[in-house]
C-alpha cells in the first residue's frame, strides 16, 4: 500500500520519546483555524505558490493566467507539470507518494539513530485519514521491533484497531463541548470523546495534548470540565500536556491560497500556568515536551 507523505525528518523528543523519524501524512478531516500545517489539509495534496508572479507557460492546461494561479480549475490536474517538469516555477506540491514497505525499510536502516527510546512517529495532517496503509505500516514497524507513535485528532471510529501497534498514543483533544468543537473545527467531538475514553481505559501509554487558544478553550471553567471528563475516563497511566497557541504556520495559509481567520489566539504566560495548575491540582500527570 502507498501513503501520501507531506514531509519527513528527524525530531528529538517533540513527537514522542527520543530521536524519532517523523512522517507528516497528507489529509485532514478537520479545519482548525490555527492549523500550523495547512498544506496538509487537502487529502490529495496542496499546491503552494511562492512567488507573486508566475510564468503562464509552466501550466500546459492554461490555468496560470497573467502570472496568477487559477486554483479552481487546476485541482484535478493529473500531470502537475508545473512542478514535475518545471522545477523552479515558484510552485511546489505538498506531498509525495511512498510505499509502506519503503518506509519500513528506511526505518530499519535508521534503527541506529533511534536513540533514547526513539522510533517512528506518524503525524499530520491526520494520519488516520489513510487508515489501512497506516495500519499496515504500524504493524510492519512493530514486527521488526521499531517503537511507534502516532499523533491523531482521534476522530476516526476505527482508531482502537490501531492500539495494539502503537507504543505511544498522542491524542490532540481540543474541546469537550460538542457545539463549540463543531463550529470551530467543522466536526463533532463525539467520536473523539469515545476514542479518548477507549484510550484512557485500555492503552497503557497515552499522552493527551490540548492547544490553549484565547476565546476558544483557554479559561478555567473549560479546563475544569476537561479534567472532569478525563477523570471519568480514568487517568492513572496517562500524561497530559497543554500547549500555548502560536502562529508558526500562518504564512503557509497564504501560500496555499487559504485565508488565516484566527484573530486573537495568544494567551499570557500567567494564564497558561494557572490553567496548567488546574490539571496538576486535580492529580493529572502534566508534562512539557
Ligand atoms: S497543477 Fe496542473 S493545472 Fe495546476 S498549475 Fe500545475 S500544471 Fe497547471
Amino acid at each position: 500500500m502507498e501513503l501520501k507523505v507531506m514531509r519527513s525528518g528527524f525530531n528529538y523528543s517533540q513527537n514522542g520519546t527520543g530521536n524519532r523519524m517523523v512522517y507528516h501524512l497528507q489529509g485532514c478531516d478537520m479545519l482548525c483555524p490555527w492549523c500550523s500545517n495547512p498544506e496538509g489539509l487537502a487529502p490529495g495534496g496542496s499546491l503552494l505558490v511562492h512567488q507573486t508572479t508566475l510564468k503562464d507557460d509552466v501550466c500546459p492546461g492554461g490555468h496560470i493566467i497573467e502570472g496568477k494561479l487559477d486554483r479552481v480549475d487546476c485541482t484535478d490536474c493529473s500531470t502537475r507539470e508545473c512542478v514535475t517538469i518545471h522545477k523552479n516555477s515558484g510552485l511546489s506540491f505538498s506531498c509525495t507518494t511512498i510505499d509502506v514497505s519503503d518506509i519500513i525499510a528506511e526505518a530499519d536502516e535508521n534503527r541506529g539513530l533511534f536513540f533514547d527510546g526513539g522510533g517512528v512517529t506518524l503525524s499530520g495532517g491526520e494520519p488516520t485519514m489513510q487508515f489501512d496503509a497506516v495500519k499496515e505500516l504500524l504493524q510492519g514497524l512493530r514486527e521488526i521491533g521499531i517503537h511507534t507513535a502516532i499523533e491523531t485528532n482521534a476522530n476516526n471510529p476505527r482508531l482502537p484497531e490501531l492500539f495494539p501497534f502503537i507504543k505511544l498514543l498522542i491524542i490532540d483533544f481540543k474541546h469537550d463541548d460538542d457545539e463549540i468543537h463543531t463550529s470551530t473545527t467543522g466536526v463533532s467531538n463525539q467520536t473523539i470523546k469515545a476514542n479518548v475514553k477507549a484510550a484512557l481505559s485500555s492503552h497503557p501509554n497515552v499522552l493527551i495534548r490540548t492547544p490553549l487558544i484565547a476565546s476558544f478553550n483557554a479559561d478555567a471553567r473549560t479546563i475544569q470540565r476537561f479534567v472532569a471528563f478525563f477523570q471519568e475516563c480514568g487517568t492513572a497511566t496517562a500524561r497530559f500536556e497543554l500547549l500555548k497557541y502560536h502562529e508558526y504556520g500562518r504564512q503557509k495559509w497564504d501560500l496555499c491560497g487559504l485565508d488565516y481567520t484566527m484573530a486573537k489566539g495568544y494567551i499570557s504566560d500567567s494564564l497558561f500556568r494557572s490553567l496548567e495548575n488546574i490539571y496538576k491540582k486535580a492529580g493529572l500527570t502534566v508534562i512539557r515536551s
